[in-house]
């Protein structure tokens, strides 16, 4: 049973709080699967914003940092191009919410659309959620209302501290969010025995594994 987390308009930090916002600037959009967290292996069209002042020195996508190298698209130009693919919708970033996300979310379930998130929950919540995968980072760290809500913790493992990290923002999410560990794919040569290790000894945490990089998809 999937459930509807529905925030109010909340202050981001780049959002005007008084006006509906109708455009985000995009980084990419891509149908593909999901390969990693609770929803691997499940068709579902990425959304992909620019805007990230989180700064984790592995990021993979750091050209999406600074949106202004990115088009400002219309809600309605995503949308018309989302319900072409299926019916699960991921929106991530970059920090996807450093956006007032109420529209883009609004109008994608008007149209029987899931709306998934992976952020790093720096940032208030906004937006109405079906699924919240909060990915917390040490640079900038979650939010509480965002360790509240989340239906997923997945946590990177780039190193041993990263063990301890996990677990500190383990105590902190609700009772009721999957525990996941995956490892930096730069370093799962050196970091993957460690995990599966970690997780025989420790198991209320889940293996999360990059499986779209594997099969050599986006
Ligand atoms: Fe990159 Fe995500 Fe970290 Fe931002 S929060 S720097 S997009 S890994």
């Amino acid at each position: 049973m999937i459930h509807r987390i529905v925030v109010s308009l909340q202050k981001n930090k780049m959002t005007n709080t008084s006006k509906i916002v109708t455009q985000l600037p995009l980084m990419e959009a891509f149908y593909t699967i999901q390969g990693e967290g609770f929803y691997t292996g499940h068709a579902a069209y990425f959304i992909r914003l620019a805007g990230c002042d989180v700064g984790c020195h592995w990021c993979d996508v750091k050209e999406s940092w600074d949106e202004s190298l990115h088009p400002k698209t219309t809600v309605e130009q995503m949308v018309s191009e989302a319900v072409k693919h299926g019916k699960l919708v991921v929106i991530t970033g970059g920090e996807p919410l450093m956006w007032d996300l109420t529209h883009l979310t609004a109008e994608l379930q008007r149209h029987g659309i899931q709306t998934n998130i992976e952020t790093s929950g720096a940032y208030d919540l906004s937006g109405s959620w079906n699924w919240i995968c909060l990915s917390p980072k040490k640079n900038k760290l979650p939010v509480q209302s965002v360790y509240d809500a989340a239906n997923e913790l997945k946590c990177i493992i780039y190193n041993k501290h990263d063990f301890v990290f996990a677990e500190q923002q383990a105590e902190k999410v609700n009772k009721n969010a999957k525990l996941y560990l995956q490892v930096e794919w730069g370093k799962r040569e050196e970091m993957l025995p460690l995990l599966i290790e970690y997780v025989k000894e420790n198991p209320k945490w889940i293996i999360s594994t990059q499986t779209h990089k594997y099969l050599d998809i986006p």
